[in-house]
C-alpha cells in the first residue's frame, strides 16, 4: 500500500505508543484518585500539559486535553455562544464540518450567522472578515492552513482585526500543528489533534485563552478543572504530547523532504499527464496537492487508484447514496464538475522517492483508463 492520505490520519509513530502504553497496562489509575496509582497518572497528565503548553506558548492551565479537533470545534462554537446567549457568528466557508456544523445548529438556536466566502485561490481575506464583522459580532472561525488544499491562511491578520474588537477568535489548527508554529498569541481559542502528526486517533487539545469568555462543552466531573467532564484518557494525552513534541523538533528536516516529494510528484502530474491544474494557490504546507484531471470523476480515480493500492481522497461527501462535491473547492468558485474531478494527494515522513514514483506511474495508467472508457 502506498499511502499518500497523511492529511486524514498518520500512522502511529513507535516511540508514541511505547511512552504511552505504561498508561494502558500497569499505570491505570484514574488521573483523578488520590491513592498512589492515581497520583502516577495525574503527573503524567501535568508533564503531558506542561509539554503541550510549552510548544503552543501558553500557561499550562490553558491547555485542555479534548477527544480531538471536532470535540474543539463543537467546544469553541457552542461554549461561545452559551456564554454570550445571542449574537452574530462568522465562519468561515472552507472550514472543517466540525465549525460549519456546530455553527448552523447555533443559528438554528437564534444566532445569526456568516459564511466567509474565500477567493479563488482559497485564501480568506482579512478584509472579507472585516466586512462580515458586525457590532453583535461574539464569535470568528477561520482555519490555520486549509485540508483539503492545504492553502494557509492570514490569521495572524484576522486574529488582530478580531481582538480589537473583543471578538472571540478560534483557529483551527489541525492540520498545522507540528509543522507551522501556531498562532497561539492571536487567538482566544486553538485546536489540535494527535492523529495528524503520528500520534493516537481520538486525542486532541485545546487552547483557551485565560479569561476568554466562554463555557463549557461537557459537564460532568471537575476534570480538566471542571471545564470538560469525563475521566481523562491519560494515554492519549501522553501519546498527544510526545507527538506533538517529535513532530516539533523534525519539523523543518520533515518538511524539506514531505515538499521534496510533493513537488517532484507535481511537477510529474502536470508535465506527464494532460489536462491537469492544481488547486489553491499562495502559501501552502508542505505535504498537500490538490489535483483536479479533466474529464475524471475523482470517486472513479481513488477506486481506481485504490485497487491498485495507492490511498488517497477526495473532498467530495457521500450522504444518502448520493456524492456532493467539496465545499471548499465551491467556495471557491469551482463549478461541480471541476469539483468533482479533484483527488487529494497529502504526502508523510514515511513515504519515500519509490514509492512516489510507483504511485506515479500508476496514476497515468488509472487516468487514462477512466479517460479511454469515456470516449
Ligand atoms: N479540523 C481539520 C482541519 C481537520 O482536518 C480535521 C480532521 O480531518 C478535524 C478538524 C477533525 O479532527 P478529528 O479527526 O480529531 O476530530
Amino acid at each position: 500500500m502506498i499511502y499518500l492520505d497523511n492529511a486524514a490520519t498518520t500512522p502511529l509513530d513507535g516511540e508514541v505508543l511505547a511512552e504511552m502504553l505504561p498508561y494502558l497496562k500497569e499505570n491505570y489509575g484514574n488521573s483523578s484518585s488520590q491513592h498512589a496509582l492515581g497520583r502516577k497518572s495525574q503527573h503524567a497528565l501535568l508533564c503531558a500539559r506542561d509539554s503541550v503548553a510549552k510548544i503552543l506558548g501558553c500557561k499550562s492551565e490553558e491547555v485542555y486535553f479534548t477527544s480531538g479537533g471536532t470535540e474543539c470545534g463543537n467546544w469553541a462554537v457552542k461554549g461561545v455562544c452559551a456564554a454570550h446567549g445571542k449574537g452574530h457568528l462568522i465562519v468561515s466557508a472552507i472550514e472543517h464540518p466540525a465549525l460549519i456544523e456546530s455553527a448552523k445548529d447555533m443559528q438554528k438556536q437564534g444566532f445569526e450567522l456568516t459564511f466567509v466566502q474565500p477567493d479563488n485561490d482559497g485564501v480568506i481575506q482579512p478584509e472579507e472578515v472585516e466586512k462580515a464583522i458586525r457590532p453583535d459580532t461574539v464569535f470568528c472561525a477561520v482555519m490555520h492552513a486549509n485540508n483539503e488544499t492545504g492553502v494557509i491562511q492570514p490569521v495572524e491578520k484576522i486574529g488582530t482585526l478580531c481582538k480589537e474588537r473583543g471578538i472571540f477568535y478560534f483557529c483551527d489548527c489541525v492540520q498545522t500543528a507540528g509543522v507551522l508554529p501556531l498562532p497561539t498569541k492571536f487567538c482566544d481559542g486553538l485546536s489540535v489533534s494527535a492523529h495528524k502528526f503520528y500520534g493516537p486517533c481520538g486525542s486532541g487539545a485545546m487552547y483557551i485563552r485565560e479569561g476568554a469568555k466562554i463555557q463549557r462543552l461537557i459537564s460532568g466531573g471537575r476534570q480538566e478543572r471542571a471545564q470538560r467532564g469525563g475521566t481523562v484518557n491519560v494515554a492519549a494525552a501522553v501519546g498527544l504530547a510526545k507527538a506533538f513534541e517529535n513532530s516539533v523538533k523534525g519539523a523543518e528536516e520533515n518538511g524539506k523532504k514531505i515538499s521534496a516529494l510533493r513537488d517532484s510528484f507535481v511537477k510529474r502530474v502536470l508535465d506527464e499527464i494532460p489536462d491537469t491544474r492544481i488547486n489553491g494557490g499562495g502559501e501552502k504546507l508542505p505535504s498537500h496537492a490538490n489535483i483536479s484531471f479533466g474529464g475524471c470523476d475523482g470517486e472513479n480515480l481513488l477506486f481506481l487508484l485504490d485497487l491498485e493500492g495507492v490511498a488517497v481522497s477526495t473532498g467530495s461527501a457521500c450522504s444518502a447514496g448520493a456524492v456532493t462535491p467539496s465545499h471548499v473547492l465551491t467556495a471557491m468558485g469551482f463549478s461541480e464538475k471541476q469539483a468533482k474531478s479533484a483527488v487529494r494527494f497529502t504526502f508523510g515522513q514515511y513515504n519515500t522517492v519509490q514509492e512516489v514514483d510507483t504511485a506515479l506511474k500508476i496514476l497515468k495508467q488509472c487516468v487514462n483508463k477512466i479517460r479511454c472508457l469515456k470516449k
